[in-house]
């Protein structure tokens, strides 16, 4: 088998290989952006929920303080009731007053932290009805790709070994070159030469479409397995499986 032959051989069972895995590594993206949004929720969740937690905690502390300026309030009720003269009434009624205005104010302060809080729980049941369609989707993106994993591995494995089975006999260099330009390519390392004109000596890099020299399309025909580059998208050509077969009959 020639050099390029084998770089054919190696090619097809490449070409698999690589479809394989980005049909893999396809499933795992979609599955690592559906658990990130999902992540994300929480995070904004976890927030709203601090926030509801310091604010229960702002009305509790106001409802203590409320309590206890209610108690303070009881007790200058009781002292008004035994004053003795005027000016200790009028005394104890002004302090009375000065605490009502507090206790008010404390009221409607917690009135309205407890109508924040509220909207803190309307935010958190939003955020509940999205976490459950978000864990949903991404608990179908694991199945999906735990599937995926499950089904391919054989078929990978199997095609892995194949794949190096073709490599075994390639030179490092030839190796090298072949990973290079299939990289560059998603895996399309090789190109077939299109004749465009026999007659006028026209050949074409089927892939790219840049003109192949004449020398370039003799030198494959006579040497087969000649390493020849496309001038302008570096894949590795070779001949139309047809022209080749001709070609090595007469070599
Ligand atoms: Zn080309």
């Amino acid at each position: 088998m020639s050099l390029l032959q084998q770089l054919l051989a190696l090619h097809r069972a490449d070409v698999q290989v690589r479809s394989l895995r980005s049909r893999l590594s396809q499933a795992d993206r979609y599955l690592a952006t559906q658990q990130k949004q999902l992540d994300d929720v929480l995070a904004q969740r976890g927030d709203v929920e601090t926030q509801r937690r310091q604010l229960q905690a702002q009305v509790a502390n106001m409802e203590m303080e409320g309590k206890a300026i209610g108690e303070r309030i009881e007790r200058l009720r009781a002292d008004l009731n035994q004053s003795g003269n005027t000016k200790q009434y009028t005394a104890i009624l002004q302090e009375m007053k000065v605490i009502e205005v507090q206790r008010d104010e404390l009221d409607t302060q917690a009135l309205a932290q407890m109508e924040r809080v509220e909207q803190l729980n309307k935010r958190l049941a939003d955020f509940d009805t999205v976490l459950t369609e978000r864990s949903r989707l991404c608990d179908a993106a694991k199945a999906e790709s735990a599937e995926r994993h499950r089904d391919t591995a054989d078929r990978l494995s199997e095609l892995e070994r194949e794949r190096a089975a073709a490599a075994a006999g390639v030179p490092a260099t030839a190796m090298t070159l072949f990973d290079e330009v299939a990289d560059l390519h998603e895996g399309e390392a090789l190109s077939e030469v299109q004749v465009i004109s026999a007659r006028h000596r026209e050949y074409a890099c089927s892939a790219c479409s840049t003109e192949i020299p004449f020398g370039v399309y003799t030198r494959l025909l006579g040497e087969g397995g000649a390493v020849v580059q496309c001038t302008s998208c570096r894949r590795i050509l070779h001949l139309p499986a047809e022209t080749e077969a001709t070609a090595a009959k007469k070599r």
